[in-house]
């Protein structure tokens, strides 16, 4: 049998629900047969779809779609310019194509193609909040009634909601937080809800980079009496050396990484054992090729996945996380915001939460697929994010 070649790629780009969702369509020359990957860099996807229409399109047509690991290094390398946020999710959504075209060519889910699921489900969590700790703790109520047993609590937005800061007069529009104000009030929410639900509930809180290096060493442990299942992104990629005085400190477990686009960034932090949990977004990092060598490499060290999962990975995105989930010897938990009922009618197949726990549905391949007429009813609207512009009280730009 002759090389089954790339014969087109599509780029189809939806916003059923909150976020601009990019999804790759890798068309071969066997009739029928093709895969979907997810490309979705919400905040500038129109950089994305050019990136693969203009760029990596005319690169790979009439390439092997068996190649994958080649395919990858090459489409990283070849720009020569690489590991940016676009370039990496361009080639993510191609290489999400080319495992979901291997599996359904092998008959198999991607998790067999990996190495075979090490469990039936993948644990995930919710994210519980609300303006007070008394709403927070309805929330934490509410999923736990839904069978949830790992739940992300925050207070407010990120960064929390600034009540008693002074703007300058002037100060323009923003997403304003204050640091020290927020880290007060999270930790009065957190003993709050630690105290009410007891111990059988794994509680999560995610930082999002909002503090100084310094409250951020204070705060994870402070944090360290409520035993948390891991404190999220406590430092920016900025302040990576910073991870060593909290180590030294405390043993509160760290999760880090959505941001990460580098090999540099997350080597030094898996080989040093300075945290607990890798996060990264899988196309953010250039897609499942990678995402498999890092769960690889983590394993050695202890360090188990948390791959990031909100509503700005695509539902292909969050069905390449629960392949890897299913199989990775060292796999913790996994992030899960869920869809409304109408984007499981545009993406047949999106996988399935039931009791806390992400469920596949066996086909071959990714086991998802994307109706392009349903999708194309919900065209991506062109805004200028708001949350994004963080400020901090006296206005300066901050990190969102
Ligand atoms: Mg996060």
């Amino acid at each position: 049998m002759g090389a089954i070649t790339i014969q087109d790629v599509r780029v189809i780009t939806t916003q059923p629900a909150g976020a601009r969702l990019v999804v790759v369509k890798v068309i071969t020359s066997e009739p029928g047969l093709y895969g979907v990957g997810c490309a979705t860099f919400t905040q500038r996807f129109h950089a994305v779809v050019t990136a693969i229409e203009k760029h990596l399109k005319p690169f790979l047509l009439g390439r092997d779609v068996s190649r994958i690991e080649e395919i990858y290094r090459m489409a990283t390398v070849h720009s020569y310019w690489r590991n940016g946020p676009v370039l990496n999710n361009a080639i993510s959504g191609v290489d999400q194509a080319l495992w979901d075209i291997k599996g359904k060519l092998a008959g198999m889910p991607v998790y067999d193609l990996l190495g075979g699921k090490c469990r039936e489900a993948a644990a995930v969590y919710g994210h519980a909040g609300g303006r007070t700790p008394e709403e927070v703790l309805e929330s934490v109520y509410r999923f736990r009634e839904r069978g949830y047993r790992y739940i992300r609590v925050q207070l407010g937005p990120y960064g929390g909601r600034p009540s008693k800061s002074v703007r300058p007069e002037g100060a323009p529009e923003g997403a304003y937080y204050d640091p020290r104000e927020y880290m007060r009030n999270t930790l009065r929410m957190l003993e709050y809800v630690r105290n009410a639900v007891g111990d059988e509930v794994e509680l999560l809180h995610d930082v999002h980079e909002r503090l100084h290096p310094i409250d951020a060493v204070l705060f994870a442990k402070e944090v360290e009496r409520f035993r948390l299942f891991f404190l999220e992104d406590p430092l920016a990629p900025e302040d990576l050396e910073w991870f060593e005085n909290i180590r030294q400190q405390c043993a509160t477990p760290i999760a880090m990484g959505e941001l990460f686009n580098h090999p540099r960034e997350w080597q030094p932090l898996i080989a040093g054992r300075l945290i607990d949990f890798i996060r990264m977004h899988v196309s953010q990092m250039g897609g499942i090729t990678p995402a498999r060598h890092v769960a690889a490499f983590a394993h050695m060290y202890g360090v188990r996945t948390a791959w990031h999962g909100p509503g700005d990975t695509s539902p292909v995105g969050h069905a390449a996380n629960l392949h890897l989930d299913l199989w990775a010897p060292n796999f913790g938990v996994q992030e899960w915001c869920g869809f409304p009922d109408h984007v499981y009618e545009i993406f047949p197949g999106l996988p399935e939460v039931r009791d806390g726990y992400m469920y596949p549905n066996d086909r071959p391949g990714l086991g998802i697929d994307v109706n392009e007429e349903l999708a194309a009813r919900f065209p991506c609207r062109d805004e200028v994010e708001f949350w994004t512009q963080a400020r901090l009280p006296d206005g300066s730009p901050a990190r969102p």
